[in-house]
């Protein structure tokens, strides 16, 4: 069969920009439309949530006739199935009011988690599935994403829906910290077979796992870097899944996740107050000044600019930073500015740090966009010390702002930084390895001394940050060799199977 173009079903939990909560909305949103560029029919599946849905209202939702009824434990679920086409990329909602019709997308606040979750995501996972024969569309590939979908290979392997004789499926981990362990009885909701719970397939330490499900029952699984998926494979960093892992390693690939080369552009981004580029910098000296009247820092321009963007939490390092830097601010080789939220004792620590040296320290606690925007663009450096870091977004925007990354050799850092010790003529930033108090304070004082001492080597090496590419044009490229590399054999080419379902316009569901 031609599978020149082929039909890709994305299954995420969250997908930019109806549903945002981290890091995987903007791959479920991204990747597909980067697939669809290049030719192929990419799809994505999200839980209809209150907010989600209203997003997509806002853009003309349409609804199918009927709902799909999905099964789960003995209870029947009634699905109604939305569709919208946003820049291009189709979303189907699956929409189920006594299961998603919540504020919350997780749970009712940060870090608690409903109740139901297990039903909830296992409902959505077979009713990805029945999207196949409802929408008469069958994917040659259905691309499931972390935990929440990790049961939609399992049951494809398992026979659910009993259409999909030839689709195959991919599996990738966002964040192997994440699982979605519960119950074992939770098994039921799925309709898996009680001899499956075992710690071969979907048990593992006593308790059903779903992120564990995809991994073994994917045909192909990927991490979200190359260096991520092998350290997946060891005790430090697989959250006990690293025998999983590494019996299934003959399977997993490590993709670096693109970023979004419009929204993250130094020549046009709206959120600045001067616009560069490699061939001219001088945009990015005044948006450095601007951003230190914006936060109230002293103009003192033979100290560097260091900023932070993150989430305040241990796995970020921001203890390190903190622990750190100020003998640095004392003796006037940098000055810190923070934006991030997260734990409140690490705010109260940033907060005592920045009361202490005014005009050299600076911290912006909460949800910021656009000053996100001006300190990657404004800061000279910037710091991501994380434990672990699956693939990191922050480190590929400076880089693209000339904005050297200053990073622990770890996950997607390792892959997409390199030290400028390396060598004469190579290197885009700087990286340390072992997450303690004496190898972070050498990278700073080697990327302080560069700064301060060597200023053309510091522009070569934001030069060649710059030129890197980490477009998801690219990405794409890689995922199409993945899908490429499973067998379609005996997949219909049924134009039954693929011409439109029939759909009605309406703003409610009918
Ligand atoms: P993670 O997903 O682990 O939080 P990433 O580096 O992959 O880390 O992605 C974080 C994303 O969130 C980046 O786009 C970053 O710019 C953004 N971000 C983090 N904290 C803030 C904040 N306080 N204000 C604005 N954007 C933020």
């Amino acid at each position: 069969m031609a599978t020149d173009r082929l039909r890709i079903l994305h299954v995420a939990s969250e997908a930019a920009p109806l549903v945002k909560t981290g890091g995987l909305a903007d791959v479920a949103g991204a990747l597909p439309k980067a697939l669809c560029a290049i030719g192929h029919d990419a799809r994505v599946a999200i839980p209809g949530y209150r907010s989600a849905l209203r997003a997509a209202e806002r853009h003309g939702i349409t609804w199918g006739h009927d709902p799909l009824v999905i099964e789960a434990g003995g209870v029947d679920h009634r699905i109604g199935v939305g569709t919208v086409v946003l820049d291009g990329l189709t979303f189907h909602i699956l929409a189920c009011n006594e299961l998603f019709d919540r504020d919350g997308i997780y749970g009712p606040g940060a870090g608690i988690d409903y109740d139901d979750n297990p039903r909830r995501f296992a409902v959505f996972s077979k009713a990805s599935l029945a999207l196949s024969g409802y929408l008469r569309w069958t994917p040659h590939v259905i691309h499931a994403h972390d935990w929440q979908a990790g049961l939609v290979p399992a049951l494809r392997e398992r026979g659910f829906g009993r259409v999909l004789p030839a689709t195959r499926t991919v599996f990738s981990i966002h964040n192997i910290a994440y699982q979605g362990a519960c119950e074992g009885d939770a098994m039921r909701l799925a309709g898996f077979d009680p001899w499956l719970y075992n710690p071969m397939h979907l048990e593992h330490f006593g308790r059903f796992n779903p992120l564990k499900a995809g991994i073994v029952f994917a045909d192909r699984v990927t991490a979200v870097s190359r260096t991520y998926a092998q350290e997946i494979q060891t005790q430090e960093f697989g959250y006990t899944l690293d025998a999983v892992a590494r019996h299934h390693a003959y399977k997993l690939d490590g993709i670096v996740n693109g970023i979004d080369t419009l929204e993250w552009d130094p020549a046009t981004d709206p959120h600045l107050p001067a616009h560069f580029d490699a061939a001219n910098l001088a945009g990015k000296a005044a948006c450095t000044a601007a951003l230190r009247r914006e936060c109230g820092l002293a103009d003192h321009p033979g100290s560097c600019v260091v900023g932070v963007v993150s989430r305040l939490v241990e796995q970020k390092g921001i203890d390190l930073i903190l622990a750190t830097v100020e003998p640095y601010i004392l003796a006037g080789r940098m000055q810190l500015i923070v934006l991030g939220s997260g734990d409140l004792a690490l705010e109260h620590r940033l907060h005592h740090l920045a009361s202490r040296h005014p005009g050299w320290v600076y911290a912006w606690y909460g949800y910021n966009e656009g000053l996100a925007h001006r300190i990657i663009a404004g800061s000279d450096a910037l710091l991501v010390p994380s434990r672990y870091e699956p693939c990191g977004l922050t480190q590929l925007y400076a880089k693209r702002y000339g904005t050297l990354p200053i990073v622990r050799h770890t996950g997607g850092l390792a892959d997409t930084v390199t030290d400028v010790a390396v060598g004469p003529g190579a290197g885009n930033g700087f990286t340390f390895g072992p997450v303690d108090l004496g190898h972070f304070s050498s990278v700073l004082d080697r990327a302080l001394g560069l700064y301060q001492h060597f200023p053309q080597e510091w522009k070569a090496a934001q030069l060649r940050a710059m030129a890197d590419d980490h477009s998801w044009h690219g990405v794409a490229r890689q995922y199409e060799d993945v899908y490429r590399s499973l067998s379609f054999a005996g997949a219909r080419e049924d134009k039954a199977l693929t011409k439109p379902y029939a759909m009605v316009t309406a703003k409610k569901r009918g």
